[in-house]
């Protein structure tokens, strides 16, 4: 056999693709097979019962944990998830008193009083981590999830799953509580400080993020959601791994 110069590529395109469609990867027939993200290890997952945990035999990270009626506990989550980000980004977060003065203040208020001072970089980052990321993080999961209840999700749902990670990380609402509770420290000789619903709303709202993503296994939306190539889904036998995951 000749070996041509893009060997082995070319043995990864899928048979029934033809010359016009992008080339995709083969996929293993069996979707219980994982490798694991910490050492590569490529092993079986046992069949689990809600609650029970896989780990990795070699390295010991978990690789993947059931969870009990993750779809709908994480759709409740992220609802409430969603009320409270609305409440904390529309009422006041803070208000100061001082000889006789009152101000007060909202998250995004806040961030525009950065920029107006000549603190761009500073509000830029704290719009982003304490605003748009956490509304994205909500958002992503809140379509996931809709989606997910769909009996065969559409394929942008992989694209939002996939990035959804992303946006958690930058979701950073728990550090902006703790910088604002330093400067509240620091404020209070000169200054009544009244804290205001949003404050509160967004320390249930730091709760409720971290617990909605511990209640999401995105492996079953995995399953579910429409392939890029949905002929080579066929040859997975996708059905029996739907029915086999109630
Ligand atoms: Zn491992």
């Amino acid at each position: 056999m000749r070996l041509g110069p893009d060997w082995p590529f070319t043995t990864m395109t899928a048979p029934h693709t033809s010359s016009s469609e992008p080339a995709y990867n083969t996929p293993s027939a069996d979707l219980e097979l994982v490798a694991c993200p910490h050492c590569d290890l490529v092993q079986r997952l046992p069949a689990l019962a809600p609650g029970e945990a896989a780990r990795c035999p070699r390295c010991d990270k978990e690789l993947w944990r059931r969870r009990e009626d993750s779809l709908e506990r994480t759709q409740a989550l992220t609802l409430a998830a969603a009320i409270l980000y609305v409440v904390a980004n529309t009422v006041p977060m803070l208000g100061l008193s001082a000889v006789g003065h009152h101000a007060s203040t909202t998250l995004y208020g806040g961030a525009r009083h950065l920029w107006e001072t000549g603190q761009e970089v500073v509000a830029v980052l704290v719009l982003f981590t304490a605003v748009v990321a956490p509304a994205l993080q909500i958002g992503f999961l809140l379509a996931v999830v809709l989606a997910a209840r769909r009996p065969r999700p559409a394929h942008w749902v992989a694209t939002l799953l996939r990035h959804q990670p992303k946006t958690a990380t930058w979701s950073m609402i728990e550090v902006m509580i703790l910088g604002v509770l330093v400067a509240l420290i620091k404020i209070a000789d000169y200054a009544s400080v009244i804290a205001g619903l949003a404050l509160f709303a967004l320390g249930g709202l730091v709760v409720l993020l971290a617990v909605m993503q511990a209640a999401f296994d995105p492996r079953e939306v995995w399953i579910r959601v429409a392939w890029a190539d949905e002929a080579a889904r066929a040859a997975t036998a996708p059905d029996a791994a739907l029915e086999a995951t109630p």
